[in-house]
């Protein structure tokens, strides 16, 4: 089976990068799911905020859930086609991780490779505010920090 290569890039699926509450950079979870790494506060994508609908509401039309996620017809269609969702149909067979060819069963990229590539959405994210902010984050940062964050990662 050929699957055409879309270009839905990443960015197509509104990425929250700076928290509405606190401006801080979301750092992405999984699965479209982002984490304030200042306040704590959650934010989704489109990817993720179908998702979570569909956990819930298994079987539910294109026009439903767009109702319910605000996500537009064409991106969740776009989404559906190209099986990112394992709760619509898994039966297609694999998919491969478009960067390293490994198996994956949702989604375009592996669990590494796309955490990879939000990292570094994340670390520019961190020069565009430092550097709108001027003279940097008040009270500084604590060193050490910065590595709790990535351990805490599941
Ligand atoms: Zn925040
Ligand atoms: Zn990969």
């Amino acid at each position: 089976m050929t699957r055409m290569m879309k270009k839905l890039v990443m960015d197509e699926l509104h990425r929250p990068t700076f928290c509405r509450e606190c401006e801080g950079i979301m750092v992405y979870k999984g699965i479209g799911e982002y984490q304030c790494e200042d306040c704590g506060e959650f934010a989704y994508d489109d990817y993720g905020k179908v998702r979570n609908y569909l956990e819930k509401h298994r079987g539910a039309n294109v026009a439903e859930i767009s109702d319910a996620t605000d996500v537009s017809h064409k991106s969740i269609r776009d989404m559906i086609k190209e099986k990112r969702f394992e709760v619509i149909d898994n039966r297609g067979g694999y998919l491969r991780c478009e960067k390293c060819g490994v198996n994956i069963n949702t989604g375009r990229y592996c669990r590494e490779c796309e955490i990879e590539y939000h990292r570094q959405v994340e670390a520019e994210a961190r020069l565009k505010r430092t550097s709108s902010l001027g003279g940097g984050k008040a009270g500084g940062t604590k060193g050490d920090e910065g590595s709790k964050r990535f351990t805490r990662e599941r």
